[in-house]
C-alpha cells in the first residue's frame, strides 16, 4: 500500500521528541512538508504557514497540528477545507465548541479527524481497562506532580488563557482515567491555585464520582522538584493497582506486570493510519470537558507569584 503523505504544522518540542521518530518508524506515512514560522526539519520542504503549504504543495493526505492549543482551530479548519485528514495534538483545542465545529466540518468534507490523547496509548492502559471491567474500581487516586521549570521552559503560551497551566499535564491523567474506568465520572468539587502573576493554575485538587459512588481524587501540581510523579492508584474490592510513570509501569497486588512494548506515539500514528484507511474519525473530548468543568466549578485560590 502506498504511504500516506503527511505534513506537520507547528514544529517544536513535541515534534522533535516524538512525532518525527514515530512517523519515520511507520511505513504507512511519508513526511512531505512542514509549516512553521521559525522551525524546520532537515531534508523536508518547509513553509512558513499552513495556508502557504496547502496552496503550494497539494499532494498531502494528512496534517498533524502540533502548535499550542490556542492556535489549532484555524489551522485545522484550513486543512479540513483543503480535504486533508487531521491529527490534533492534545488538548485538541482551546474550547469544547471549537472541537464540535471541527467534527462537523470533518464529516462534511469526509476526512478523518483524530483528537489524540497520547497517554491513552501508554502500555498499561488497556491492561488496566480490562482488569477494571472484571473488578469494578471503588477508589481512584491520581497523583500527577511535576516540575514546570524542567518540562516547559520558556513556554509562555502554557500560562496564558487556553494554555491550561497544570492541566496541560493533568489532562493526560484525565485521558487515562476516562479511558480505563467503566463508568463516566463527573466533578463534585475542585480547588485551583493560580499564581498571582499568571492566568493559568499551577496546582489543582479535583474530586469526582460516578453513578455507582466511586471516589476519584486527582492531585495535580507543577511545583515538584526532584523525582517526578505520574501515578494512578486504584482499589477494587479484591485488588490494588498501581500505574506508575504515566502508565508505563503497572503493579497489581505488588507484583509488576509485563506490558506491551509499543510506545505512545508509534501507537498513535498506527491508529491514525487505521482511521484514515477506514475513513473514520476518533474525537473524544471527555478529558477536555473535565478540565472545562474544573474551571467552571472550581474554587480559585491565589498563590505565590511564579517567577
Ligand atoms: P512548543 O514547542 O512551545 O510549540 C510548538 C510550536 O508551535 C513552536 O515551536 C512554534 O513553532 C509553534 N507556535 C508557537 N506559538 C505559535 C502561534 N502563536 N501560532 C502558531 N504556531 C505557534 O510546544 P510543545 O511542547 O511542542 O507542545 C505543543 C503541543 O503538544 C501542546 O498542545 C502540548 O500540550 C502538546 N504536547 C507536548 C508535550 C511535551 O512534552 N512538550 C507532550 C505531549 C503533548 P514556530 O515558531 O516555528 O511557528
Amino acid at each position: 500500500m502506498k504511504p500516506l503523505k503527511i505534513a506537520i504544522a507547528g514544529v517544536g518540542k513535541i515534534v522533535y521528541d516524538q512525532h518525527l521518530p514515530a512517523i519515520r518508524g511507520n511505513q504507512d506515512f511519508e513526511l512531505v512538508a512542514t509549516a512553521s514560522r521559525n522551525h524546520t526539519v532537515d531534508g523536508v520542504p518547509a513553509f512558513k504557514g499552513i495556508q502557504e503549504m496547502l496552496s503550494s504543495q497539494r499532494d498531502i493526505d494528512a496534517v498533524s497540528l502540533c502548535m499550542p492549543p490556542q492556535y489549532r482551530y484555524e489551522a485545522a479548519r484550513l486543512a479540513i477545507r483543503a480535504g486533508k485528514s487531521v491529527f490534533l495534538e492534545k488538548p485538541p483545542g482551546a474550547t469544547l465548541s471549537e472541537i464540535e465545529s471541527l467534527k462537523k466540518l470533518a464529516a462534511e468534507y469526509a476526512v478523518t479527524l483524530f483528537a489524540s490523547w497520547h497517554s491513552r496509548h501508554a502500555p498499561a492502559v488497556q491492561v488496566v481497562k480490562s482488569h477494571l471491567n472484571e473488578h469494578p474500581p471503588r477508589r481512584v487516586k491520581v497523583i500527577w506532580r511535576e516540575d514546570v521549570r524542567h518540562w516547559h521552559p520558556d513556554q509562555e503560551w502554557i500560562w496564558q488563557p487556553g494554555g491550561l497551566g497544570v492541566f496541560d499535564p493533568g489532562i493526560n491523567a484525565l485521558s487515562i482515567v476516562t479511558e480505563i474506568l467503566p463508568e463516566e465520572i463527573f466533578l463534585r468539587t475542585a480547588a485551583l491555585e493560580f499564581p498571582s502573576n499568571r492566568q493559568a493554575p499551577i496546582g489543582a485538587q479535583l474530586s469526582f464520582t460516578d453513578a455507582t459512588g466511586t471516589d476519584v481524587h486527582a492531585d495535580f501540581d507543577w511545583r515538584q522538584t526532584g523525582e517526578q510523579t505520574w501515578d494512578i492508584l486504584i482499589d477494587t474490592d479484591s485488588t490494588h493497582l498501581h500505574l506508575k510513570k504515566g502508565g508505563h509501569e503497572l503493579w497489581i497486588d505488588a507484583v509488576r506486570r509485563d506490558l506491551p512494548l509499543e510506545g505512545e506515539y508509534p501507537s498513535l500514528y498506527r491508529h491514525f493510519a487505521d482511521l484514515i484507511r477506514g475513513r473514520s474519525s476518533d474525537v473524544d473530548v471527555a478529558p477536555l470537558r473535565h478540565v472545562a468543568d474544573a474551571f467552571m466549578l472550581g474554587q480559585h485560590v491565589v498563590t505565590d507569584p511564579f517567577i
